[in-house]
């Protein structure tokens, strides 16, 4: 497969408008092995995957951007979280296997939100962090997305999202913000744009190699491809921050989960990876002492 694991941002200069195609390969295969997930719910969690670097190239953000929906509906929780570097994460919870769409049949009355944290200080400073509210309204996740840019960016914006076990991948157009002088041109070119990225086939979006995919479809403009940004699976969980998990049990009931199991082990749920503390550790954590790093960590 051509492109793993990467982002590609490009142009095109004719039709003034902006791209992004992305391909997730590890990345999302090892989501899908921490977990048992329907069809469905897969679907969903792997366009969310895919979502993610596109939404990540169109936010200004420093610290963790984060999609998430939580709800009543079949798919009761689904959260996919990206550092600006390109580590992401995620997960699906749900009750019964939803069908592919609409979203409001998926996640039935819920919230659906795009957070956004940015650390102007650097990475020890306190975060401002940013909620916006998506609507749950289309058929896929892409709609509801796409809907999202459209209002808070005012950018006739469009997202195609697919997957399969092995891949997930997005592509994204934006116009590009300009001037109101040549409107009229701007709308029929982003009308001829979006007609031609609809002739996209599904297997050209999961395989074809990025340069000639778009050289195919755009052939009649300037498209300008920049260099490919690497994506990765990163968790981002670490002993420090299970630790502060157990704090913020209070003493009290630490202890008692103590007493009954003779230690205290949590698993992380996006990477399956487990850190025990015994009395001693815990002892500690309620003394503030710092806890040391992947010790007793299990991968
Ligand atoms: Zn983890």
């Amino acid at each position: 497969m051509q492109d793993k694991d990467s982002r590609h941002r490009f142009i095109l200069e004719k039709a003034q408008v902006r791209g992004v195609l992305v391909r997730l390969d590890t990345t999302w295969r090892e989501v899908l092995a921490l977990a048992d997930y329907p069809p469905n719910v897969q679907q969903v969690l792997g366009h969310a995957m895919a979502a993610m670097p596109l939404l990540a190239s169109m936010i200004k953000f420093t610290g963790k951007l984060t999609l998430q929906a939580r709800g009543s509906g079949p798919v009761t929780l689904l959260v996919v979280q990206g550092s600006a570097d390109g580590g992401q994460r995620g997960l699906a919870r749900w009750k019964e296997e939803p069908p592919a769409g609409p979203l409001e049949k998926v996640f039935g009355d819920a919230t659906l939100t795009i957070q956004i944290e940015s650390r102007p200080g650097g990475a020890n400073q306190d975060a401002d962090v940013y909620q916006g509210v998506v609507g749950i309204e289309g058929e896929l996740l892409q709609d509801a997305l796409a809907g999202y840019f459209e209002n808070s960016e005012q950018l006739p914006t469009r997202l195609w999202l697919v997957c399969t076990k092995d891949r997930a991948a997005g592509f994204m157009l934006q116009q590009l913000p300009v001037d109101d002088s040549r409107k009229s041109d701007r709308e029929d070119d982003w009308h001829r744009v979006n007609l031609l990225a609809d002739t996209i086939e599904q297997d050209e979006l999961m395989e074809k190699q990025t340069e000639k995919l778009l050289q195919q479809v755009f052939a009649e403009d300037d498209i300008r491809v920049f260099d490919p940004e690497p994506l990765r699976f990163e968790c981002g969980c670490s002993r420090e921050r299970t630790a502060g998990l157990i704090a913020g049990l209070g003493h009290e009931e630490a202890i008692d989960i103590l007493k009954k199991e003779g230690q205290i082990e949590i698993t992380c749920e996006f990477c399956n990876s487990k850190n025990t503390f015994d009395s001693i550790d815990v002892e500690a954590i309620f003394r503030g002492d710092s806890v040391q790093e992947n010790d007793n960590t299990i991968h």
